[in-house]
């Protein structure tokens, strides 16, 4: 059982967020007072749903008002808080300026963040949500790990802001914390390197990219077929999980690869068929000369590049780390997508079949 420490306010960044959802969700219930800086408190549609939860736990939630571009911003909700939870950055594949809606939030708002950490007396560990997009920007680049698989010692250095510039943004941020770690000894920075995270929100109408994937699994877009793309994937719930252990188990240390399942998404949609049949789910894998010809044109954020450097590639991590330092224990991936999925159908974000 993790010994929690509820006498200490946290804070947690993107409060509003998908992934820190259950992390708030899990620090209410073990009575812990949340401090949570978003950017717009007074937008109920955004916080409602997690001063319901507050009302119906031991803990308590104080919302603050900061935005990752503002220096200082932060400095008030993290005043007297042990802990510091920084999850807050774009996810999203479709911009236009990757440098101001990607990198510039991810970099700067990583340098915000853990500067005010170092200015602010209380703070003794932060915990960074980054990603495996930090580890590899494509599935080549698994290929070409020693072994063929991706472990914490790996960084991702194919990613640019031309190719793939979400996974260049969280390796730009994931080194600049790292850096300013480095520089004092007060706070102990812990990394948490999520694959693909699936699984239901708190809030049904996040606007995580994971919503959108699965949705398209649903909505008959890929009614057609899907290409035989190698991904990693994890609950929502156990990621929330890791967040916690990496907080509070005094040993937590380095990089963390999150991730329950080396899968693919034929693979995960497969889970999706016993239950979901009368669903357009695709059936079938697409080859690879078709996507290469097709993706670009239907989907400007998918480039021939990134077909030739991603499709037909297997993927595979090593969380073993995860296992061993946290006892991390990951559920199937058919309950994680399945329990997802029904979360879309209840909140009719997928058609009637
Ligand atoms: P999400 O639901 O879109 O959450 C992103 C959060 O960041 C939102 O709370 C958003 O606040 C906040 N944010 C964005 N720009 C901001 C700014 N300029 N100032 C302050 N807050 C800002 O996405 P998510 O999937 O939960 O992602 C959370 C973290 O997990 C990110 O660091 C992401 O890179 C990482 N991650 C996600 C996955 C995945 O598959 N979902 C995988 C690996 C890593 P608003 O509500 O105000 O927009």
């Amino acid at each position: 059982m993790l010994n929690i420490d509820h006498t200490r306010p946290v804070m947690v960044t993107g409060a509003t967020g998908y992934v820190a959802g259950w992390i708030v969700k899990r620090l209410l219930e073990a009575g812990v007072t949340v401090h949570a800086p978003v950017r717009h408190p007074g937008d109920a549609g955004k916080i409602a749903h997690l001063q319901a939860l507050a009302a119906n736990s031991p803990g308590s939630i104080r919302f603050f008002r900061a935005d990752l571009l503002e220096p200082g911003s932060y400095a008030q909700a993290m005043a007297g808080c042990s802990i510091v939870f920084h999850t807050a950055s774009p996810f999203t594949l479709d911009v236009r300026d990757p440098q101001k809606e990607l990198v510039d939030p991810a970099r700067l708002g990583t340098r915000n963040v853990l500067e005010t950490a170092c200015n602010t007396a209380s703070v003794r560990r932060v915990v960074l949500t980054s990603s495996c997009a930090a580890i590899y920007g494509d599935n080549a680049d698994v290929w070409n790990a020693p072994g063929q698989i991706l472990t914490e010692d790996i960084w991702n250095s194919s990613s640019s802001l031309e190719h793939v510039p979400y996974s260049y943004s969280k390796t730009v941020a994931e080194r600049e914390a790292w850096e300013i770690a480095a520089r004092q000894s007060r706070w102990g920075l812990v990394v948490i390197n999520p694959s693909l995270v699936i699984g239901p929100g708190i809030n049904p109408h996040a606007t995580s990219e994971s919503f959108k994937l699965m949705q398209q699994l649903g909505n008959g877009r890929m009614k057609a077929g899907v290409p035989d793309i190698g991904l990693g994937a994890v609950d929502v719930r156990d990621l929330a999980e890791a967040h916690l252990r990496a907080a509070y188990l005094p040993e937590a240390k380095g990089r963390y690869i999150i991730s329950g399942h080396n899968t693919s998404l034929p693979a995960m949609a497969r889970t999706l068929l016993p239950t979901y049949q009368a669903y357009p789910i695709p059936r079938r894998i697409l080859p690879k000369w078709l996507v290469w010809l097709v993706a670009p044109l239907a989907d400007k954020s998918t480039t021939r590049k990134f077909v030739a450097r991603n499709v037909g590639y297997a993927w595979q991590a090593d969380n073993g780390k995860s296992i061993r330092e946290l006892k991390m224990q990951y559920r199937p991936l058919a309950a994680s997508a399945q329990d997802m999925f029904q979360q879309l159908i209840d909140s009719r974000q997928l058609p009637q079949p």
